[in-house]
């Protein structure tokens, strides 16, 4: 067993933990806490082909299953492996104007993802609970932790695409722009792609549509990002788990000055109350809806707007790429696994020539899968890697 890098990914309602050898792109283990703060959290860790899970709980809380990755799995079940960890790499969604690359972490770097918590107010908060825990918990790694932004991707947006139409010294003084996020997976993608169709990365025009917990359209126009849904924090853009996505900003105005809502109680309703929780009034997990589509309104509405919001995205995108086009990528929990979602999404879009093979959409894959009919632009399930691209930066950095 070679130097390994330990990968920590701090999501919105899961950590998902890794153990992988970045050189050879050998995965040891990998695990995920998922629907943690929800009545069905579990956590699950496969070494080689078996599985193993802590499944006599069905409410974990975020902190406990730090806990629990840290001391039992890799401390207590798996140290043989762990003593060969050199780093940590740790994904870290919104590092602003402040981080355009990976960086090795000291307590400078610590403050200054502190101050970019106003710009992922669900996500930085929770990365940083994981580097300060896994820094105390691991003292001889403690400075072989690194940072990896999923805001450095989008680093080239153009002007058009990240300004704001608001006065010019609110970006000249004060950094207000877009970010974008889930630039890490959007990397992942890019690259895969690239190998799947044999081309270039410079030459590659993709949209991809990371749909999880966190949903997010990006546009990818000769290897670089054009444009991307998210924005100044990860709330803009599709419907998500618990966040609204694009909503008009006068309705923050008149909930604070009508409704006499306080602006820390609406920030909480549009990040944490809104989006397919708010729809469906019962959880952010996306499952549900899509099990009780066809016999509840509520929830058939709530699929329906999720899939109408992603079309206008895509089609909109396709016409900044349109007859260089070579893939629409659907990545992430609900891209990777919810055939309705891509089904009702694609037939919004069969008059630009998108069109599902029913068969196709239907089966399992691994890996990779072409879900298009033929003589249609491609469309591809590609199952989202944030830990290896961690990995390889974490890697390259402490070596
Ligand atoms: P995160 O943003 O936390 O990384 P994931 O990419 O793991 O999230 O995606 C989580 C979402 O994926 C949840 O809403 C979950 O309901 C959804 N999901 C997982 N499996 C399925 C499935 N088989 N069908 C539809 N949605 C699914």
């Amino acid at each position: 067993m070679k130097d390994l890098i330990l990968v920590l990914n701090c999501g919105s309602s899961s950590i998902k933990f890794s153990i992988i050898d970045p050189i050879n792109e050998i995965v040891y283990l990998h695990g995920e806490a998922s629907s943690l703060n929800l009545h069905n959290s579990l956590i699950k860790w496969f070494i080689k082909n078996k599985v193993y899970s802590l499944d006599n709980k069905n409410f974990i809380s975020y902190n406990y299953a730090i806990n629990y990755i840290c001391k039992k799995i890799f401390l207590k079940y798996n140290y043989k492996m762990f003593s060969k960890v050199i780093g940590i790499g740790h994904r870290v969604v919104n590092g602003g104007d402040l981080f355009k690359k990976s960086i090795l972490i000291n307590k400078d770097v610590i403050k200054n993802i502190e101050k970019c918590v106003c710009l992922a107010p669900i996500h930085n908060p929770l990365n940083l609970l994981g580097i300060r825990k896994f820094m105390d918990l691991f003292p001889k790694l403690k400075n072989n932790n690194v940072a990896v932004f999923d805001t450095s991707f989008h680093n080239n947006l153009p002007k058009r695409s990240y300004l704001y139409a608001i006065p010019t010294k609110f970006y000249n003084k004060h950094n207000i722009r877009k970010y974008g996020a889930h630039g890490i997976n959007c990397l992942y993608i890019l690259k895969k792609v690239s190998t799947i169709l044999k081309k270039k990365v410079r030459k590659i025009n993709i949209i991809i549509c990371h749909l999880g917990n966190g949903s997010s359209v990006s546009v990818i126009k000769n290897g670089i990002c054009i444009d991307t849904s998210m924005g100044f924090t990860p709330l803009s853009g599709l419907i998500m788990g618990t966040r609204s996505g694009d909503i008009d900003p006068s309705i923050i105005f008149y909930m604070h000055e009508n409704l006499k809502i306080s602006i820390k109680k609406i920030k909480y309703i549009l990040n944490n109350e809104s989006g397919i929780l708010g729809l469906n009034n019962k959880t952010s997990d996306f499952r549900y809806s899509e099990n009780r589509y066809n016999f509840s309104v509520v929830d058939k509405t709530t699929v329906e707007m999720f899939c109408y919001r992603l079309a206008k995205y895509i089609s909109s995108y396709f016409f900044l790429i349109k007859k260089n086009i070579d893939a629409v990528i659907f990545t992430g929990g609900i891209g990777e696994n919810s055939k309705l979602v891509r089904k009702i999404t694609i037939n919004h879009l069969n008059s630009l020539n998108f069109y599902i093979d029913k068969d196709k959409n239907n089966k399992i894959y691994k890996d990779f899968n072409f879900i298009n009919k033929n003589n249609t632009i491609p469309i591809l399930v590609i199952s989202a890697n944030e830990e290896i691209v961690i990995a390889k930066d974490t890697f390259k950095i402490i070596s």
